[in-house]
């Protein structure tokens, strides 16, 4: 299943894939000798220039993914590859330069860049830790360039962080990132901490930037609203398990899973008719803790479509079309 998994989203073709997961397993001690199981036995493939967006509620261990697949936490079991190399298995020196590939978009701009520091600084750290400029002349082009590559100005780089607007502070954090030069961007959540009114905004510049340097990204949002306009492919994550994968506009056009259904009519439409005709699907009750998840389907008590299978045993990731899996027993 991993290797078909790994197919699907572009994984086993003559190419090695950017990122490559096998059978990913997170887990948190829960105390009294219980398990959290964050992230259980995922697997995906994400192919040079491809963004793969993960998609689920609070909680069901997208972030823990994401985190986990760049190292900034150990693993419990499975395997993470970027480029082929072993992200959990690095010595000091791979870790370095794969501090230099692979970069992070934070969720909250607030929080994750200092108020009181200057916009230049923040830019030029990454471009001196990595010894990308031959002199202070080109530092100061190279921070320039990021700047405008992002939408701000020039003359922002003496400004100190807290001058700055949500938007404006999470564009310092993209041209943060990008100032090393990477290939790759794990963006955990980046528009959810922004207005409505900013947040397409932030999309468009990612897509931009991602056509243009040939990035590849996996990017982690808890609505299916905005990711579609960034993401080849699409996870939705449940309870740390992935229950539905597929080519971005299959998983709109036709989705499979019940709890992709429901994410789905949650999504806004523009055009008035069509929204007043759509039925909204209501989950039933919240989201299981997942130290003690159900024992057979872990979405059993919220699915409308529940079969006394489904309480028993847990359906596993099946290809359902081409390239489309669900983990449903509705598919049997
Ligand atoms: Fe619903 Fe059963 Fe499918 Fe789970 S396996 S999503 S409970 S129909």
């Amino acid at each position: 299943m991993a290797d078909d998994m790994r197919e699907a989203s572009g994984g086993i073709h003559a190419e090695v894939p950017e990122l490559e997961v096998r059978n990913l397993c997170k887990y948190f001690p829960a105390g009294k000798g219980r398990v959290l199981k964050a992230v259980d036995d995922v697997s995906f493939a994400i192919r040079k220039g491809q963004t793969l967006g993960i998609v689920g509620e609070s909680g069901c261990g997208k972030t823990t993914c994401g985190k986990t697949c760049i190292g900034m936490l150990t693993k419990n079991s499975g395997e993470v590859l970027f480029q082929g190399r072993d992200v959990h298995g690095m010595s000091k020196k791979e870790r370095f330069d794969f501090t230099g590939k692979v970069q992070m978009i934070f969720q909250d701009p607030y929080a994750s860049l200092d108020p009181h520091q200057k916009v230049y600084h923040i830019i030029a750290e990454g471009i001196r830790v990595h010894r990308l400029a031959k002199n202070r002349k080109d530092e100061e082009g190279q921070v320039m360039r990021l700047l405008e590559m992002v939408g701000l100005n020039t003359e922002h780089a003496n400004r100190n962080v807290h001058e700055f607007s949500g938007g404006q502070r999470q564009r310092i954090g993209i041209a943060r990132a990008l100032s090393v030069n990477p290939e790759f961007l794990f963006c955990d959540e980046p528009i959810s901490a922004l207005d409505v009114s900013i947040q397409a905004q932030i999309i468009n510049l990612l897509a931009e930037l991602k056509a243009k340097r040939n990035l590849t990204m996996l990017f982690i949002a808890h609505d299916l609203s905005m990711v579609k306009h960034i993401s080849d492919h699409i996870g939705v994550m449940y309870l740390g398990n992935l229950v539905e994968m597929s080519p971005s506009d299959e998983l709109y056009g036709k989705p499979y899973h019940p709890y992709t259904e429901a994410l789905l009519s949650a999504v806004p439409i523009a055009d008035p008719d069509a929204s007043e005709k759509r039925k909204r699907i209501l989950l039933l009750g919240d989201i299981p803790s997942p130290v003690n998840p159900p024992k057979g389907c872990r979405f059993c008590e919220r699915c409308t479509k529940r079969m006394e299978v489904c309480r028993e045993v847990r359906p596993s990731l099946k290809e359902i079309s081409d390239g489309h899996f669900a983990a449903c027993h509705l598919y049997d």
